[in-house]
């Protein structure tokens, strides 16, 4: 569970990108937050994981206060809370299946993986991963070799690999053609819905946002516009 309270963030050049914010997200939900250019949806993804630091307020996950996470307990928040970008921030010169073992090595022995150290169980665990986003006969290719979709689908699986409660997404299908943005979004929705793990986006095809996620968070100037059921929302928001 995430929760807000009276969030404020301020950047060093004075940009107040947060302001007063409260929200409550529970485990396993869905949640998409749209809002144009500049309105804080990536501050305010960003600011879970410990990206960006908030200014004022708390910001609990799992009713501790992340402010105050220093050092290995910050790491520790980032297994549980995967991330996805919108460039996918693959290593693209090596193979799927190593991009994956990525996550299971700690952030400066990156040699480690690249000279292919690494125990039985966490392949398979890399592989069960490649094929829940349906992308295992890909895993000994080169990354730079598949589309943009596929790759998207690799660093989910990447993410996936440590059995993440909550991922965030910052803008993931923004750089895709709209058939394969389907697929990728599809795989979204089939791990919230199967595996529990609570997926916020942020994204700017609001079409997309309501065919997919079940609570729309609208954001414009770092202030919660509007926030409820998809079913609740209508054109004119
Ligand atoms: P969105 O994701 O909705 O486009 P952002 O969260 O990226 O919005 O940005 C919110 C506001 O904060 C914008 O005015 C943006 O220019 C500003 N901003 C974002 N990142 C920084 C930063 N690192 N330093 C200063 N200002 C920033
Ligand atoms: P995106 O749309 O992918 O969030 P942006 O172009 O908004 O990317 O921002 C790219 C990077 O620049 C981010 O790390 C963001 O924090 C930073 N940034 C955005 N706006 C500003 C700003 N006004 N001043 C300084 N850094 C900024």
């Amino acid at each position: 569970m995430i929760e807000f309270m009276n969030v404020d963030k301020i950047y060093p050049n004075g940009t107040q990108a947060l302001q007063n914010l409260n929200l409550k997200i529970e485990q396993g939900e869905f949640v998409a937050v749209i809002g144009l250019s500049g309105a804080g949806k990536s501050t305010l993804i960003r600011c879970i994981n410990r990206m960006h630091d908030i200014t004022e307020g708390q910001l609990l996950v799992d009713g501790t206060d992340i402010t105050n996470l220093r050092g290995k307990q910050v790491r520790d928040l980032r297994r549980r809370i995967g991330m996805i970008f919108q460039s996918f921030n693959l290593v693209t010169r090596i193979s799927v299946i190593k991009n994956v073992l990525v996550s299971f090595v700690p952030d400066n022995a990156l040699w480690r993986n690249i000279i292919g150290l690494y125990t039985k169980q966490q392949k398979v665990k890399a592989l069960e991963a490649l094929d829940k986003v349906g992308i295992l006969e890909k895993a000994y290719i080169r990354v730079d070799q598949l589309s943009g979709g596929q790759q998207q689908r690799v660093a989910l699986a990447r993410t996936l690999a440590q059995n993440p409660a909550i991922i965030l997404a910052d803008e993931p299908i923004a750089s895709l053609d709209p058939v394969t943005s389907k697929l990728v979004m599809d795989d979204f929705k089939r791990i919230n819905k199967e595996m529990n793990i609570s997926v916020i986006m942020n994204i700017h095809h609001v079409e997309v946002a309501l065919e997919y996620a079940d609570r729309i968070i609208g954001v414009r100037a770092g202030e919660v516009v509007f926030d409820g059921p998809t079913s609740k929302v209508t054109d004119d928001i």
